[in-house]
């Protein structure tokens, strides 16, 4: 059977003192409780405490991610990171096309596919999101949408390189606004992005890749998200600030 995947997307939130002590009890409860059996839980911290989470989780089957890259190796680009550095203090993980970043940061599909091409060659896992606003679901354009995001990046890449990628659909209408998409709406997107996945590279492919949902996952309705056939994980990120709320999210 898939693992479940659940991420949790920090955004700019938690200084120092609260990323340490989040992982140090996250990780007491999860190694007493066994509740990363059989599940990947990878957590997105903010840069500057990238490497002093790796550290606390070090040993154990938890990971942290990256929320961002920049697109170039290196070189004189003031305030940016690249997938290089990352490598070299041990992260693997990379969430990449958060609708923040194309929303505040200007990030489409072309910088994207950039952006993914760097992390491949420095061997870095891809959560690769996905997602289409309020009034492209209302002209009921979602389909096009999540297609176009897809033909215009991860589909760029080589079947070899798929497995590096997870998806996560993300409705942008549904992120940190308490809206969630319902489970229907999830499962019908998810269900057609595998079948994006099923054209483009066949039935193996199509079956493992990872399809996470995001937007508003809660402790209250994560279990059936999860229930659902082609949900294979969410993507929490209100929700994941907090300690207890997110040992439900995950137990779900
Ligand atoms: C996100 O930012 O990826 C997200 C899903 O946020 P929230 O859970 O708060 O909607």
């Amino acid at each position: 059977m898939k693992k479940k995947i659940i991420i949790a997307n920090w955004k700019m939130n938690h200084d120092f003192h609260k990323t340490t002590s989040f992982l140090r009890n996250f990780l007491k409860i999860v190694l007493e409780k066994k509740i990363n059996h059989n599940k990947e839980i990878i957590i997105a911290p903010s840069f500057p405490f990238l490497h002093i989470s790796n550290q606390i989780l070090q040993g154990t089957n938890l990971k942290i991610a990256a929320q961002n890259i920049h697109q170039m190796k290196n070189g004189s680009y003031t305030g940016e990171v690249s997938a290089s550095m990352l490598k070299s203090i041990g992260i693997s993980q990379v969430i990449l096309g958060h609708s923040e970043r194309r929303k505040f940061f200007l990030e489409n599909n072309d910088i994207l596919l950039k952006k993914i091409k760097i992390a491949l060659k420095y061997g870095l896992h891809i959560i690769l999101c996905v997602g289409e606003t309020g009034f492209e679901r209302n002209q009921n354009q979602q389909f096009n949408v999540i297609k176009n995001q897809l033909v215009e990046t991860v589909f760029n890449c080589s079947a070899d390189d798929i497995i590096f990628f997870h998806i996560a659909y993300e409705p942008v209408w549904a992120i940190g606004t308490g809206k969630n998409a319902t489970y229907k709406q999830a499962q019908t997107m998810h269900e057609y992005i595998r079948s994006l996945f099923l054209n483009k590279y066949g039935k193996n492919i199509s079956n493992e890749i990872s399809i996470l949902y995001g937007g508003s996952i809660s402790n209250l309705n994560a279990r059936n998200f999860f229930l659902q056939k082609d949900i294979d994980g969410g993507l929490v990120g209100n929700c994941s600030l907090e300690l207890d709320k997110f040992l439900e999210i995950i137990q779900s």
